[in-house]
């Protein structure tokens, strides 16, 4: 059945991953909702913007009226709800903004989402979903254990972007058991690949590498994470969201733990191999002495408070029950990353001189 799939946070990282994924794989019709704070970017879509099975609603989560009038002109059969702020360290530095999006915004669209839900003839109430999608963090630190989060852990978030998440996540449920919407919610790991914002870690590195500048790795590099390429996270997203049971919640993992500092010494290592320091030719080289191999760039800096040591996760369910697993393990998935942020100087490019905030697109849809 071909379903109409509105995907709020669509320009960001993961969301436009899924708008391209859906655009590319299925026969679905996508809308895309996003606010355009700084995290969305339209260049992101450029490679779908031409589908006649895409469109955009230039919104925010947190005005009700224009959520309801996208709710009664689009007409979805699923929402994915991935807008939200998404930055660890900027929740840090201002959480009001985090409490604002990710609990207001939530809480504003699951209340239109019902609005229009209870307006559906049964059998399309019925087929509706509201699939929401939330983060690992949200169960907090496994710390030096070899436990890992299953679908029943106990919520126990550290920072303000994870208490925002997780409250985000019980407004969903509540809105399940009170309302009977029907809900699904994932938890993923931390993701990686194409098109991510530069200010998340992988990114950071590979464009501070290219220019020879430091390569700050918070406290002795020690925390692990376990890492997800970004097309298998939409893959998998895209398959609860169609055949995922209403009421349930998957977690989400690439099964690649690994070390911070490892991570940046993998990319140290890949870029050494492709293009040796100084030698890249869209970045000006800014380091004052000579390097010979990047991982001379790296340095340890302060590490960031509440700092969680260590997450991982248990995707048991998800490839039981859907018969998800990812297809990238962390090698060929860094790989292919490094190699895009070296063939695409246009988009980051266009991140770092603010370009990509020009001239933003208005309501299309
Ligand atoms: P992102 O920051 O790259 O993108 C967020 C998008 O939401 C942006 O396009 C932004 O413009 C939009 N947005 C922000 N506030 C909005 C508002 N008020 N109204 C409408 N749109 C708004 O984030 P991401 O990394 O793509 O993450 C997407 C979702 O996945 C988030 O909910 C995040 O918590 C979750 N998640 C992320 C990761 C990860 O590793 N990146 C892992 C697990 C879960």
């Amino acid at each position: 059945m071909t379903q109409r799939i509105l995907v709020t946070g669509g320009a960001g990282f993961i969301g436009s991953a899924v708008i391209r994924y859906l655009i590319n794989h299925s026969h679905h019709q996508v809308a895309c909702l996003d606010k355009l704070s700084y995290a969305g970017n339209m260049d992101s879509l450029d490679p779908v913007a031409d589908s006649v099975r895409y469109g955009f609603y230039h919104v925010d989560i947190c005005d009700a009226c224009s959520l309801d009038r996208v709710f009664s002109d689009f007409r979805p059969t699923i929402v994915m709800h991935l807008a939200a702020e998404s930055h660890v360290d900027r929740s840090i530095d201002g959480p009001a903004q985090f409490i604002h999006t990710n609990i207001v915004g939530t809480y504003t669209l699951l209340e239109s989402a019902r609005r229009y839900w209870s307006t559906l003839e049964p059998r399309y109430q019925k087929a509706f979903r509201f699939h929401h999608i939330s983060t690992d963090e949200v169960f907090g630190d496994l710390g030096g254990t070899d436990d890992l989060f299953s679908e029943t852990t106990s919520y126990d978030p550290s920072s303000p972007y994870s208490a925002s998440k997780a409250s985000s996540d019980h407004l969903v449920r509540a809105w399940y058991r009170t309302y009977g919407l029907p809900v699904i919610v994932t938890n993923c790991s931390n993701n990686y690949g194409a098109y991510h914002f530069p200010e998340k870690l992988i990114p950071h590195m590979i464009l501070n590498a290219l220019s020879g500048k430091p390569l700050p790795v918070y406290g002795d590099g020690s925390q692990i994470r376990d890492w997800l390429y970004v097309e298998d996270h939409a893959r998998a997203l895209v398959m609860v969201a169609t055949e995922g049971k209403i009421g349930e919640t998957y977690n989400i993992g690439g099964h690649n733990e690994k070390k911070n500092l490892e991570v940046v010494e993998t990319i140290c290592d890949l870029l050494q191999e492709i293009v040796p320091p100084g030698n890249y030719p869209h970045l000006k080289w800014a380091s004052a002495s000579e390097v010979k191999h990047y991982r001379e760039l790296i340095t340890f800096v302060k590490d960031r408070p509440g700092h969680d040591v260590r997450y991982a996760i248990d995707a048991s369910k998800i490839q039981r029950e859907l018969g998800w697993v990812p297809r990238e393990s962390f090698e060929s998935g860094i790989r292919k990353t490094v190699q895009w942020y070296l063939d695409n100087p246009r988009w980051w490019q266009r991140v770092l001189s603010g370009e990509y905030q020009l001239g933003r697109l208005g309501e299309q849809a």
